[in-house]
């Protein structure tokens, strides 16, 4: 089957970013809450990849394009500032090890000015490798990896088939951190609706801490048309939670979630309130933040629900 271009769906840190495709869709997709569910994971040519990055050479340098490479391809080379590369897609590190190496070499030796690469990852991806292959990856510049946790409870996490475990996915981020990859990770407030939202937002909280990453992201859970999340909320299975109860699990996984130095943000477009800052310096900062907007419960100081997004 020929290799389809993904649409960019990226970290909001990686706007800056020329996005390299690798793969298309997600190994892991069976997530109940997610639009790669269901999904096939398409590997691409590395041939294919290294005429890719031969194109944005030629471009960057010569300001010249190539017969063959799609319009997206100097759509985002025009802006770009040849400092970034997030490797696309669901899990871009799921492409077989040799190529990977081979892929990131190749980019390396056309961009040696190249600062940091980025990719998400699974926690499956992560535990397939050894510290010392990931380390080789840093030394190819793969600086940083997103990772989805979306829950720390076991229960949360097998009924969406995330297929990894809290202590999986511990052990994931302890390997990334031992590598000397920056470690990003996200939550999905709401995932364990309204019968496990006490459990889950207190087990977010517990799975954090023992990552310990870098940085840290709320996400709120949107229901996707279509996905098996969906159709349990169509059958009366799965109770979303109110916005304000999504603000409280908020609440407590920053109250509670120790780190030594993590950038929080609950800054993603699908949240109802956006506050930020570095925990632990800015705890009591942020806990008023949510406190005042709990006491308040007014709903025109969350975000609207038509201007959420996914
Ligand atoms: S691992 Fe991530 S991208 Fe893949 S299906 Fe699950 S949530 Fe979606």
């Amino acid at each position: 089957m020929p290799f389809e271009r993904p649409e960019i769906i990226r970290p909001p840190s990686e706007h800056a970013s020329y996005y390299l495709p690798l793969t298309s869709g997600c190994s892991n997709n069976t997530c109940g809450f997610c639009a790669f569910s269901f999904t096939h994971l398409g590997i691409r040519d590395l041939e294919e990849v290294k005429q890719e990055i031969d194109a944005m050479s030629l471009y960057m340098n010569h300001r010249v394009g190539v017969n063959g490479q799609p319009d997206i391809v100097y759509l985002i080379l025009r802006r770009w500032d040849g400092r970034k590369v997030f490797l696309q897609d669901g899990d871009a590190l799921v492409y077989p090890y040799a190529k990977l190496v081979e892929a990131l070499q190749y980019l390396n030796g056309k961009f040696p000015n190249l600062e940091r690469i980025a990719s998400y990852a699974t926690p499956q991806d992560i535990l397939r490798r050894t510290v010392d292959e990931l380390r080789a990856l840093k030394d190819l510049k793969l600086g940083i990896l997103y990772m989805g946790v979306e829950s720390g409870d076991d229960e949360v996490l097998a009924r969406i088939k995330k297929g990894a475990t809290h202590e999986e996915m511990v052990e994931a981020a302890h390997k990334v951190k031992e590598a000397g990859i920056l470690l990003s990770v996200t939550v999905i407030l709401g995932l364990g609706g309204v019968k496990d939202s006490k459990r889950h937002a207190s087990e977010c909280a517990r799975i954090l801490a023992e990552m310990d990453p870098d940085y840290a992201g709320a996400l709120t859970l949107t229901l996707i048309p279509g996905t098996p999340l969906y159709q349990e909320w169509e059958k009366g299975e799965f109770e979303l939670i109110t916005p304000f109860d999504s603000l409280q699990e908020l609440r407590y996984i920053v109250g509670n979630a120790s780190f030594s130095n993590c950038f929080f943000s609950s800054m993603h477009a699908s949240n109802y309130f956006a506050i930020r800052g570095t925990l632990p310096a800015d705890k009591n900062k942020m806990l008023r933040q949510l406190d005042t907007i709990l006491a308040s419960k007014d709903p025109a100081l969350l975000r609207p629900e038509f201007l959420r997004g996914l």
